[in-house]
């Protein structure tokens, strides 16, 4: 016999983005499922680059669809669930 452990959350299970600078430590917290006004480039703490500017449309894509996730399946049957692998959980508890 054997057990698999599988867990899933749904798109209005997440809550928020959080940014954490890699130079300062510094956090901000995006909260879901409202779309940022604005998405940081730098840090506002310390004022370094959290990404290139190349890269901004794949931020503003990013939420957009984060936003736009929960609203997919109105109206219809269809249920979305995103997988997390759990040794990944286990590791953010230690
Ligand atoms: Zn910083």
């Amino acid at each position: 016999m054997t057990s698999e452990t599988r867990l899933f959350i749904e798109p209005e299970d997440l809550l928020g983005v959080e940014f954490t600078c890699g130079h300062c430590g510094a956090r901000l917290l995006y909260q879901l499922p409202k779309y940022p006004v604005r998405i940081a480039h730098t840090c506002p703490n310390c004022n370094e680059a959290f990404y290139g500017a190349e890269k901004r449309t794949n931020f503003e894509d990013f939420f957009a669809l984060l936003t736009a996730m929960p609203k997919l399946t109105e109206g219809s049957k269809l249920k979305i669930r995103l997988q997390v692998k759990v040794s990944a959980l286990e590791e953010k508890r230690a």
